[in-house]
């Protein structure tokens, strides 16, 4: 251990590496359900060679590295689960470069999403970037990592899809880059190379430490406006969706059903969120959505929410603060959802397994989805709140997650950001070829092991 300490010092100075229990402590754990485990130091390196050093010296005296960002996936992902090093990428926080023409940025591991909003409004106030509606530590390098999405996910895709490059430190230590900037000096596109960013997306940092990327940026509307859509049945919800996502104007779409507030109970809501470049366009786009489910109205079975102009900026935020609200409801600090991947006609399906697993465990729950592309798929969300510091109400909250885990997976969904068991549940539906080629992938670049041990495993 003492070795390990002294030339992570060496690498990074001593003031950014750290053993002392209480600082290990913080890192042993996220605000989900899955106990702590202790790492046995954290590193917090400033620079792509620092990382390649870091890695070397985790090689040689294998010892395994947990790369994290914010540490917000909340599904326990940036846990030592067989000790070894934190890598804490915050350090790594510079914007490299952002081209307003081709419209990309280009950022370091560690640039959260915050930051980068902030550089955008105060130097290119055209442009912006997708958000998801994590708190704004969260970084563009851990979200995209795991296939996040967000508040430009209608137009744009997973957030892995806006991915336009990556620069990765391999297991072994050595750097690569992905996409146009591994032959230009371009970070525009993926396209047309072999498409290797896929060998570290979705793979819970087991795969190579990502330390620069290029993300695609999107015109940030002067107007913004917001609708929302309501509805008795979750039986139409699928319609509903294909209608409004077929007019391709939106932004963000996100179905929500709660028990609470009182008049929310027993709808089901859509906001659907729009912007225009002039009043005009903005009226035009609002009549196409209002247009594309007019059925409805006219029959009476469903219709729009009247927002008082106070409230709309509110439901416009972003990110939006509803589901941190929601997270903090039981108090205590305890927070996790699955999100599982799926398609949109399993909507009726996907809200009934919610209230079901919900009311049988006594849990406290937010329902809700995220549409992503043009109706393509969708993140149907399952949150439980819990006190963390009441182990009953955590493991009922475990309890009604793992549940609702293999309730989705029954129903063609996928547990995204999987938490270890979850992971082990979805190896168990995997094609077993595909679940032979991940580990020959693995065992090619990471032949000791290293990387995030624990994830991917059965
Ligand atoms: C209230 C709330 C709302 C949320 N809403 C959304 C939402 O709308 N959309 C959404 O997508 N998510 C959402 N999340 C989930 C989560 O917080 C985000 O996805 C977040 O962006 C994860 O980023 P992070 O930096 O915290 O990643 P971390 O938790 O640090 O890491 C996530 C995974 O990526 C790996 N990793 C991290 N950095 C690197 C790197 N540089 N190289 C290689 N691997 C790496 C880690 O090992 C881990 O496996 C929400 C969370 C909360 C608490």
């Amino acid at each position: 251990m003492s070795d390990l300490v002294s030339r992570l010092q060496d690498i990074v100075g001593a003031e950014n590496v750290s053993a002392e229990a209480e600082e290990l402590f913080l890192y042993s754990k996220d605000m989900g359900t899955m106990p702590p485990r202790m790492p046995d130091a954290v590193v917090i390196p400033n620079t792509t060679e620092e990382v390649q050093k870091v890695v070397k010296t985790a090689n040689e005296l294998k010892v395994p590295l947990i790369p994290m960002g914010g540490g917000l996936v909340l599904s326990g992902l940036t846990r030592a689960l067989k000790g070894g090093v934190i890598l804490d990428m915050k350090r790594m926080n510079r914007i490299l470069e952002v081209n307003p023409h081709s419209r990309y940025a280009v950022v370091e591991g560690g640039v959260s999403q915050g930051m980068l909003k902030a550089w955008l409004q105060k130097y290119h106030p055209q442009l912006k970037h997708s958000m998801p509606d994590a708190p704004p530590i969260a970084t563009l390098a851990g979200n995209v990592c795991i296939h996040g999405s967000g508040h430009l996910s209608v137009q744009g895709g997973y957030h892995s899809d806006m991915l336009t490059g990556m620069e990765v430190v391999l297991p072994s230590g050595e750097v690569v880059r992905t996409g146009s900037c591994s032959v230009s000096p371009g970070w525009f596109a993926k396209a047309p190379l072999p498409d290797l960013s896929g060998l570290f997306l979705g793979w819970a940092g087991t795969t190579g430490i990502v330390t620069k990327l290029g993300v695609q940026l999107f015109p940030n509307y002067q107007y913004n406006d917001v609708l929302i859509f309501v509805c008795e049945q979750a039986g139409q919800m699928p319609d509903v969706i294909s209608r409004l996502t077929a007019t391709q104007v939106a932004e963000d779409m996100t179905p929500w059903m709660t028990p609470k507030p009182e008049w929310a109970k027993g709808f089901f809501h859509i906001n659907i969120a729009f912007g225009a470049h002039s009043k005009k366009e903005l009226i035009f786009k609002r009549n196409l959505l209002q247009a594309s489910v007019r059925s409805y109205v006219d029959e009476k079975i469903a219709g729009f929410l009247p927002i008082p102009p106070a409230q709309k900026d509110r439901f416009m935020k972003i990110p939006s603060p509803d589901l941190a609200r929601f997270a903090d409801v039981r108090k205590g600090g305890g927070f996790e959802y699955v999100g599982a991947i799926m398609a949109i006609e399993r909507f009726p399906e996907a809200y009934d397994v919610g209230k079901r697993v919900a009311e049988k465990h006594g849990v406290t729950y937010s329902l809700g989805a995220r549409i992503v592309g043009a109706g393509h798929s969708m993140m149907f969300f399952y949150a439980y709140a819990f006190n963390r510091a009441d182990a009953d109400d955590v493991q009922r909250a475990a309890a009604a997650l793992e549940e609702t885990n293999e309730a989705c997976l029954k129903l063609g969904g996928i547990p995204w950001k999987a938490e270890q068991p979850a992971q082990q549940a979805i190896i168990r539906h995997m094609d077993p070829n595909t679940f032979d080629l991940m580990n020959r992938i693995r065992d090619t670049l990471d032949p000791q092991g290293i990387m995030n041990p624990g994830n991917w495993e059965m």
